[in-house]
Formats: structure tokens, C-alpha cells, sequence
């Protein structure tokens, strides 16, 4: 089996990072400390040294906030043209590609994730969405959802920490440019770039109240989305945290878009290009750790050639380096918390318990911080848990087929539906399989692709709604 190539350590400079000792709510353009004081620590996960402190906002900053942001959608934002608001958007975005490197950094640190994701994913599509939603402010009326649509008003909106900024775009771009206001919640271990992005706004001269930001825990959420003077909800995260906001949103004229959990199937047929398909199912399960809600994280391969298929997967994951993420060679960093990696240990040991075969490389792991080495799960069948439940981190659950019916059948047996990958050298049967699959996206021949312009959701528990493209312009529009 070839070694690991040793490299030099290439750690990415901090010093692009002004770290505060507080960060403040950004309420009606201003930053302000919440009402109550109360504030919660961001850690690094790669070595658990503490951050910052944090404002949580508690009810009356919530209702500041909403006030704003409603102030701001009926006195300037609502009625401004969408030549004007695209120019905001064009401003924030050129801010962003300005300021990526310093992002990029802070969001490695704050999440755990490799310097080289931030720097060349998820920055480039943070910019990206801005710079294709400004283009659509002033182009709605000829989107396809009447002549004259009109944004619903204020937007409650509430994000998870495995892409902390570039969920906060996915969210913010779409509804500025169709003219709603926005009171947005960070996840609690990962606020620091989405108040980076407050200051953005005041940059960008972006009228206040237009965008808010109110870090805080599940709490603030619930109180947020539950709060009565908001016109719309979004949210991405937990399926159950998805049901309990349905639940409460239910009964009311709000609007809501759920993005919940996946366990994408990455089907690899016999005449597939195998060492093509490697590559793809690395990236499908180890990128970001695994913290991806469209993880191709159940491997379907077919029996003809899983021998041959897994022996090669495993001598490419020996060559994954895991480890400090601002050094620009890794490429799995830290578990973004302690709890997310007790989740992780608990269900791959689920697997095992349930006679799975666990396989590891070898690889030292850094002794500060949460850290979880890249595992492949064979031996496994479709009742298994680590077969069902989402695990959402490095962990890749392996099962195999005869015919491309069974294969359907299998990547369809599942409450969610997300993503999909299929891996074959034939046309006929790539379109045949998508065809058939339960999925809100479908890659063939590659995986984990985004773009601004293509709809992003799912089916059944995975959510309704779709986020970008033309379609996430109708989730912000009545
Ligand atoms: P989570 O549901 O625990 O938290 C998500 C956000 O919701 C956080 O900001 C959290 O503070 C907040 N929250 C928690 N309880 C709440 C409540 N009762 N009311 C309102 N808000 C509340 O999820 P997580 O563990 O942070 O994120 C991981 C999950 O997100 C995974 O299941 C993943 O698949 C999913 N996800 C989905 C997509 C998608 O586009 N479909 C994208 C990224 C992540």
C-alpha cells in the first residue's frame, strides 16, 4: 500500500483575523449587548481554546429586532426598487471577496473545518449567491411568478453550524433581493462570521434593519421563529427540530421552507469508472467531516465489483491527512463540538454492535479537540441503524446490490430524501436510475457540486421548499 507523503506544515496565518473579546446582537444596524447580558463561549473544536463570548439575544431583543426589521421592510426595503437593492447586494458581495481570506480563517477556526474547504468552497459560494441573487432584484417580474410579485415582509430565519456562512447566504440573498427584511439566528457554536457579516452590512451601507443577527441557543430560535410579527420562516437543521417548528408555524399565515437531514445514497455501478468513483465517494463522505446534510453516506455498490472498489476506497482514504485545519494540506478537520462527536462515536458503535465491520486507517490524532478518524462500515444491512440514521460526520456505511432495480429499491429505503449520486459509464442507465430516485438532487458521475442557480431540497423528511435558483425566488414571494 503506497505511504502517506510526508509534507512541511503549511499553516494559514491567523493574523488576518482581529479576534474580539465580545461580540454583540446586530440589531436596527447597531450592535448592542442583549437586554438580559447573558452570553454563551465560542470554542475552536481543533484544540477547544475559547474564542469569544457572545450576546444572546433573549424575548425583548427578539422583539427589537422583528420591529426593526419591520420598520425597515415597510419604510425602506420593501419599497425600494430592485435596480437599488440589487446594487446592495453587488456591494455586499464584492465586501465579502475583499474580506474572504479573513472569513475563511474565522470560519476554520470557528468550525473545525479545513482551511482549504473555506478558502475554495464555501467563500467563492457565499460571494456567488449574492452576486446572482443582486442580479435577480430587478429582473422578478420576468421570473416566471406573475408580473408583479411582492416579498412577503419580515423573514425569521435560523441556520446549523456545518456551513455557517454559506447557509447565512443561501438564507439572506434570496430574500433581500425579493425585498423581505431578515432577523437571522447562527447556530451556537458557530456565530463569529455571521456577526463578521453584520459588519459587512454596515460597510455596505445597507439600511438598517434590513439585516439582523441574533445568536443564541435553541431557545432564541424557538422564540424567533415562534414570534408573531414575522411573515416567513426558514430553517435548516435537525429533522426534529424541523417537526417541532412545523408543528408551532401550523395554523398560522406564515410561509415556511424546512432543509432537514439526508442519507444520500452514491449508487457505483459495475462498468463504472472506478478510480473516478473513489474520488467521489471520498468527497460524497469526508468532505466537511461528513457534516453534510446531502452526504452520499451510504455507499451502494454493486457485488461484481465491491471487492475490488473497497480495496482501492481504503488505500485512498490512507492518504487523507487529518489534523490542524488552518494547515492548507488537511483535508478532514475537527468534529465541530463535544456532543456532535458523542452522536458520531454512539451510532458507529451502534454499527459495530450490530456486527458491522469497522475500518479505520491509521492516523494520529491531535490530543486537544474533537476529532474523529475517517471509518468505513461494510457487513452492513438495510436494518441496521448506521444503514438509516443520519451520522453526520466521516463515517460511510457500505452496501451492495445485484441489479439496478434493487439498487433503486435500496437507495429509496429511507424516511429522507435529499441526494443522491450515480456512478456508470452509461447514459441509458444514469437517467433511468434518476429517474426512479426519491432524491431532491441527483449527481452523476461527481458529487457534493453547488451552484446558486440550481434548487437545492428535498423530499419526505428531508424538507420541502427549494433553496436557489429561480425556484428558492418563489419561497420569498407571494
Ligand atoms: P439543529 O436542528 O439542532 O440546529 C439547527 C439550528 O436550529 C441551530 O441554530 C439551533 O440553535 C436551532 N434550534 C435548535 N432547537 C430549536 C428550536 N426548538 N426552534 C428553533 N430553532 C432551534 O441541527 P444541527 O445539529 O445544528 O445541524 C445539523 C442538521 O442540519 C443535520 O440534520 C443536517 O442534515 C441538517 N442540515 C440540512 C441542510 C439542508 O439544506 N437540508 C443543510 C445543512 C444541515
Amino acid at each position: 500500500m503506497a505511504e502517506i507523503f510526508e509534507y512541511a506544515p503549511a499553516p494559514e496565518s491567523r493574523s488576518v483575523v482581529t479576534l474580539r473579546d465580545t461580540y454583540d446582537l446586530f440589531i436596527d444596524g447597531a450592535f448592542t449587548p442583549a437586554e438580559d447580558g447573558t452570553q454563551l463561549t465560542t470554542v475552536n473544536p481543533a484544540d477547544e481554546t475559547e474564542l469569544a463570548r457572545v450576546a444572546v439575544a433573549g424575548p425583548v431583543d427578539i422583539d427589537r429586532a422583528v420591529a426593526a426589521a419591520r420598520r425597515a421592510h415597510e419604510n425602506v426595503w420593501g419599497p425600494m426598487s430592485g435596480l437599488e437593492r440589487g446594487k446592495y447586494l453587488f456591494r455586499i458581495a464584492r465586501i465579502i471577496q475583499e474580506r474572504s481570506r479573513e472569513l475563511a480563517v474565522l470560519e476554520s477556526m470557528d468550525n473545525g473545518k479545513p482551511i482549504k474547504e473555506t478558502r475554495d468552497v464555501d467563500l467563492p459560494l457565499v460571494a456567488a449567491h449574492f452576486f446572482y441573487h443582486a442580479g435577480w432584484a430587478d429582473k422578478l417580474a420576468h421570473a416566471g411568478l406573475g408580473p408583479d410579485p411582492r416579498p412577503l415582509g419580515v423573514a425569521a430565519q435560523v441556520i446549523p453550524w456545518n456551513f455557517p456562512l454559506l447557509m447565512l447566504a443561501w438564507k439572506i440573498a434570496p430574500a433581500l433581493a425579493t425585498g423581505n427584511t431578515v432577523v437571522l439566528k447562527p447556530a451556537e457554536t458557530t456565530p463569529l462570521t455571521a456577526l463578521v457579516f453584520a459588519e459587512i452590512c454596515q460597510e455596505a451601507d445597507l439600511p438598517a434593519g434590513v439585516v439582523n443577527i441574533l445568536p443564541g441557543a435553541g431557545e432564541t430560535g424557538r422564540k424567533l421563529v415562534e414570534h408573531p410579527g414575522t411573515d416567513k420562516v426558514a430553517f435548516t437543521g435537525s429533522t426534529e427540530v424541523g417537526r417541532q417548528i412545523a408543528r408551532a408555524v401550523a395554523g398560522t399565515p406564515k410561509r415556511l421552507t424546512l432543509e432537514l437531514g439526508g442519507k444520500g445514497a452514491n449508487i457505483v455501478y459495475d462498468d463504472a469508472a472506478i478510480d473516478q468513483a473513489v474520488e467521489g465517494i471520498v468527497s460524497g463522505i469526508f468532505f466537511n467531516q461528513g457534516h453534510v446534510c446531502c452526504a452520499g453516506s451510504r455507499l451502494l455498490v454493486q457485488e461484481s465489483i465491491a471487492e475490488e472498489l473497497l480495496a482501492r476506497l481504503k488505500t485512498r482514504v490512507t492518504q487523507l491527512r487529518v489534523g490542524d485545519p488552518l494547515d492548507k494540506n488537511t483535508d478532514l478537520g475537527a468534529i465541530n463540538s463535544a456532543a456532535q462527536l458523542e452522536r458520531i462515536r454512539e451510532l458507529t458503535d451502534s454499527g459495530e454492535s450490530e456486527g458491522a465491520e469497522r475500518w479505520s486507517p491509521a492516523c494520529d490524532l491531535p490530543e486537544n479537540g474533537y476529532w474523529f478518524a475517517p471509518t468505513v462500515l461494510t457487513g452492513i444491512s438495510q436494518a441496521h441503524r448506521v444503514a438509516r440514521e443520519e451520522i453526520f460526520g466521516p463515517v460511510l456505511s457500505v452496501l451492495t446490490f445485484r441489479t439496478p432495480e434493487e439498487a433503486v429499491t435500496k437507495a429509496n429505503n429511507t424516511p429522507y430524501g435529499l441526494s443522491a449520486g450515480v456512478w456508470t459509464e452509461k447514459g441509458s442507465r444514469m437517467l433511468w436510475t434518476a429517474e426512479r430516485l426519491r432524491a431532491g438532487v441527483v449527481w452523476s458521475n461527481t458529487f457534493n457540486k453547488f451552484d446558486p442557480t440550481s434548487p437545492f431540497g428535498g423530499y419526505k423528511e428531508s424538507g420541502y421548499g427549494r433553496e436557489g435558483g429561480r425556484h428558492g425566488l418563489e419561497a420569498y414571494l407571494g
